[in-house]
């Protein structure tokens, strides 16, 4: 493959320069080489007619799931970073809940050689906070980092002792990483299976209240203020959460937070029937929690969008409602979904989405990319915001088929995806 590409004549979105215009985008040895009206193509470079099409830096999910080692089943880091590619990632940051759990610098290591193996979408390992994500020891945050680990996080459990959450965010501090958390009351939650409400009530399932979630987002942006550390909130589904939130960034603490396309589109109404597709962790909340993630999401308060993308054998969800496992895949619906169900729905502009789903992870995160300047690594998503498809999860490059999507008719969807000037993916 030539290593020279010209996108021409596309809509050029990069917010990290206040660039939303049509333009040739030279890329050439791995870096945004040129930017101009009209870049000459050099002799041995593909060119790629962009006209109707968005050029955007490259999307970054900060929250998958790739399930290997020792879940291969469902995901491994080979088939979750082509189904990033897919659905016009490029670079994801693996969460650590694996078996064994990420949770010292050999395993980072693994994460690191495997990802470079797919030679698909960059995989950014995030370690464990605590050890064996036992919440009882401090990891080993440094040699983590230092193996490339760009965060930590024992996701898929909460950290229960504050003391030891403190500790985490005073030695993440230390080593200029964000501590990404899961925000969960255990005492509050572990016996429920959705949301508390209305909805729990009918179907007679037990219930993980709002309260849940709010406890722990309030302790720990008051562990954030305590220590200056770097809190990232992930998957932020709930209305008195945002508010705490937004009240924390007015005060100035370092404090930045996920919404998940899910958390923006469905409320616990689509857990109706059992739909075992539509349990996760935290559960889809109510239509006033929604309303409140969206308005989030368009003030800032919720800067990031990420999937938690989260892969299970169809046998898994099969099971009784109570029995099945909680989340769902995203990478390959999100950009779909934000466009048709938060963009053109009016809730932000299209540069805003590309902010949130770029430019801000890759700032929060400290990785390369997240914008199109001269002389940045030339990692590029190409997308038609008008091409209608219809959600079919047999299609779905992921091992995995776990949506509550399928059937949904949504209008964008990524045609070349870019990793350090090679396309990896291509519609
Ligand atoms: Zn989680």
């Amino acid at each position: 493959m030539s290593d020279k590409i010209v996108l021409a004549g596309g809509r050029v979105v990069d917010p990290s320069q206040g660039l939303d215009r049509t333009l040739d985008v030279l890329l050439a040895e791995g870096s945004v080489a040129a930017l101009a009206d009209e870049v000459p193509a050099p002799e041995d470079a593909r060119v790629i007619d962009c006209s109707g099409l968005v050029v955007a830096p490259g999307l970054i999910d900060v929250h998958v799931h790739l399930r290997e080692p020792g879940e291969e089943h469902k995901e491994t880091i080979a088939t979750g970073a082509a189904a990033a590619a897919a659905g016009g990632f490029t670079a994801v940051c693996a969460m650590p809940n694996t078996d064994p759990p990420i949770d010292d610098p050999a395993a980072v290591g693994f994460v690191v050689a495997a990802g470079r193996a797919a030679g698909s979408s960059r995989v950014y390992p995030v370690g464990c906070i605590s050890v064996g994500r036992q919440g009882e020891r401090l990891a080993l945050i440094g040699e983590m980092v230092e193996a490339g680990a760009v965060a930590v996080t024992d996701d898929g459990s909460p950290v229960m002792d504050s003391g030891l959450m403190r500790l985490a965010l005073e030695y993440a501090q230390a080593f200029g990483i964000p501590v990404a958390d899961h925000p969960e009351d255990l005492g509050l939650s572990e016996l429920g299976h959705m949301n508390e409400g209305v909805v729990s009530a009918r179907l007679g399932l037990a219930g993980k209240p709002n309260a849940s979630e709010d406890i722990h987002i309030v302790r720990d942006l008051l562990l954030a203020e305590l220590t200056g550390g770097h809190i990232h909130l992930q998957h932020v589904s709930t209305r008195f959460g945002v508010e705490s939130i937004r009240q924390a960034k007015a005060r100035g603490v370092h404090v930045t937070a996920e919404a998940s396309p899910h958390h923006l589109v469905l409320t616990h109404e689509a857990v109706d029937g059992y739909r075992t597709e539509a349990k996760m962790n935290p559960p889809l909340r109510t239509a006033e929690d929604v309303a409140a993630v969206r308005a989030a999401l368009a003030d800032g308060t919720l800067d990031t969008i990420a999937t938690d993308h989260a892969p299970h054998h169809y046998d898994e969800k099969e099971a009784a409602f109570a029995d099945a496992p909680n989340g769902i895949v995203g990478l390959e619906t999100a950009l779909g979904l934000v466009l048709t169900r938060v963009v053109a729905e009016g809730v932000i502009d299209l540069p805003t989405m590309v902010e949130r789903m770029s430019c801000q992870p890759a700032r929060a995160f400290q990785l390369p990319g997240g914008t199109l300047t001269r002389g940045s690594v030339a990692d590029v998503t190409v997308f038609d915001p008008d091409a209608a498809w219809t959600v079919d999860p047999s299609a779905f490059v992921s091992k995995s088929r776990n949506t509550p999507f399928a059937g949904w008719e949504l209008t964008g969807r990524p045609r070349f995806t870019i990793v350090g000037g090679r396309v990896v993916w291509e519609g």
